[in-house]
């Protein structure tokens, strides 16, 4: 490839925090009210205008898995606030019974007012907040970033933190500083597809659930009048057949996700839409964006007129908008002092180092075929454990968010973004000690930062915890009854 030489040139140091976090999303909310909370001079980042990151960028709704099977909460610290503050502003309904993958809990919200509760918790946390500002660079000393380089209408800018914390989801600093990485699967390479998500208004509630009922074996686990009827916000996953049949009648986008999935949200008559699917994409590259931009946007309107016309409650429905930028699954995984595999998830696993808890499914939209869903015998709620989020040969930074160290199969485990709020929140308070104690990331003592989040209310396994079950959280659901989804876990014992 042909290569220019750019000059050398001087530019203006605009910050010097204690920690900078780079990247808006769960992640990096957690990370930076965390980080804030525990006392360090905390700056956060983030190329778009607003924060959020999937949650509002991508218009990825619900947000997965804050309770176990017996509906304990175990994801609460940060995370749990913002739901809570959310339903104070009916932006959502809280935690409500998941019809889709037999989560025990799913929490569907309105991405406007997340937005603004994001940004309050930001600023009362006193994050000093940068928005519109892309990460381009870094400056390096030995194993310690000493400079992170940012562009924005200001032009070219350098901050000097002491500690950073990647939240971009793709590692790019992580990856820029020259740490190791993988991408996608570790056989092949090969990553999840992208989709992008986007939200349908006007559509008659009472209309569709009569649909759903007379309609209802197109349904995962065919829900019964009463389960229909209960449901504070309705769930659907299923339609296969439909589809197969609009497909050969050129009716339903040919690439799109061969099945309907969407959830109902809190404003009257919106559903956030998760259809559309492009495979071979890599996250990381502009041209493959590009082509993802534009060809999911085109399943979009086709998967919203299929709607139209076979789907009771639709007929009127329109698509209202969509995310900012395709969602993006999967990039690069940081390989970390430790890889969090699958036996992890699926074995309940807690660590000395766990910093938060994960107990979403391992759910895997694979490069190819079918959508897989594996639970831990239904019951797994395991620990991430600290040394997933230290970077090799960098003394001075963490991972956050979907770029820890975990193979491509306990990946679609901890992805999801209460999960990605929670570990954020233990890299945020980690670097605060860090930077209290002028320490290095490896030589933070992680029992006083368990002790930490446990003052800032977050949940830990080993640990004598008030229990805070949601009475309304009722579970109604048979485990791995659906047709839509495999459910095993081949480490649990025989019984
Ligand atoms: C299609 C799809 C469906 C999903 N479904 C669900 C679901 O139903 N429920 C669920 O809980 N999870 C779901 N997930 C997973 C979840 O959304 C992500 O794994 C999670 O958001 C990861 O959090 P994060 O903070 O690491 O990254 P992100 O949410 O991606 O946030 C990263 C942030 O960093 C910013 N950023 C990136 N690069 C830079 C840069 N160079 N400079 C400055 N800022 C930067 C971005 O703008 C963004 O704000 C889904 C994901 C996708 C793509």
């Amino acid at each position: 490839m042909r290569t220019v030489v750019e000059a050398s040139r001087a530019i203006p140091v605009i910050a010097e925090p204690d920690v900078l976090v780079v990247g808006g999303g769960p992640a990096g909310i957690g990370a930076a009210v965390g980080a804030a909370r525990s006392g360090a001079r905390t700056m956060l980042i983030e190329r778009y205008g607003f924060v959020g990151g999937n949650l509002t960028i991508a218009m990825v709704n619900p947000m997965f898995t804050f309770h176990d099977v017996n509906g304990k909460q175990v994801i609460r610290g940060v995370a749990g606030e913002v739901v809570n503050r959310l339903v104070q502003a009916t932006a959502s309904p809280g935690h409500v019974t998941d019809l889709t993958f037999d989560n025990a809990s799913m929490t569907p919200f309105d991405p406007e007012g997340m937005k603004l509760v994001l940004l309050d918790m930001l600023e009362e946390a006193g994050v000093e907040l940068l928005l519109h500002s892309t990460f381009s660079d870094v400056l390096k000393e030995n194993g310690t970033i000493t400079t992170v380089v940012i562009e924005n209408k200001s032009g070219r800018q350098a901050i000097c933190p002491k500690y950073v914390i990647d939240c971009s989801a793709d590692a790019d600093v992580i990856a820029c500083a020259g740490a190791p990485f993988v991408k996608g699967r570790e056989s092949d390479g090969a990553m999840q597809p992208v989709t992008l998500f986007y939200r349908i208004g006007g559509v008659d509630i009472p209309e569709l659930k009569a649909w759903m009922k007379a309609n209802r074996r197109l349904l995962k686990d065919a829900p019964a009048d009463e389960e229909i009827d209960a449901q504070s916000a309705l769930a659907l996953l299923g339609m296969k057949e439909i589809i197969k049949e609009a497909m050969e009648k050129g009716e339903y986008p040919e690439d799109a996700a061969p099945r309907i999935l969407m959830y109902e949200l809190p404003r009257e008559g919106q559903f956030a839409v998760n259809c559309t699917r492009l495979q071979g994409i890599d996250g990381t590259n502009a041209r493959d964006l590009t082509r993802a931009e534009i060809e999911t946007r085109r399943q979009a309107w086709g998967v919203a007129e299929f709607l139209r016309k076979r789907v009771g409650g639709f007929e009127r429905s329109y698509v209202l908008d969509t995310g900012v930028q395709v969602g993006v699954r999967e990039t690069r995984h940081i390989i970390g002092d430790y890889t969090m595999t699958e036996e992890d998830v699926l074995n309940s696993r807690a660590f000395e180092d766990g910093i938060a808890c994960g107990t979403f499914a391992i759910d895997i939209h694979p490069p190819e075929g079918e959508q897989q869903i594996f639970t831990g015998s239904g019951k797994a709620v395991y620990e991430i454990p600290y040394r997933s989020l230290l970077p090799q040969g960098l003394d001075n930074v963490w991972a956050a968010g979907r770029c820890i160290s975990a193979t491509h199969h306990a990946f679609g485990s901890v992805r999801v973004m209460a999960t990605a709020m929670a570990v954020g929140q233990g890299a945020g308070t980690a670097a605060a000690l860090a930077a209290a104690e002028g320490a290095t990331n490896r030589r933070v003592d992680v029992k006083r930062v368990r002790a930490a989040l446990l003052a800032q209310g977050q949940y830990l396994l080993g640990e004598v915890i008030e229990d805070v079950g949601d009475d309304a959280l009722k579970l109604r659901r048979k485990e791995g009854s659906g047709s839509h989804a495999s459910h095993h876990n081949p480490f649990a014992a025989e019984s």
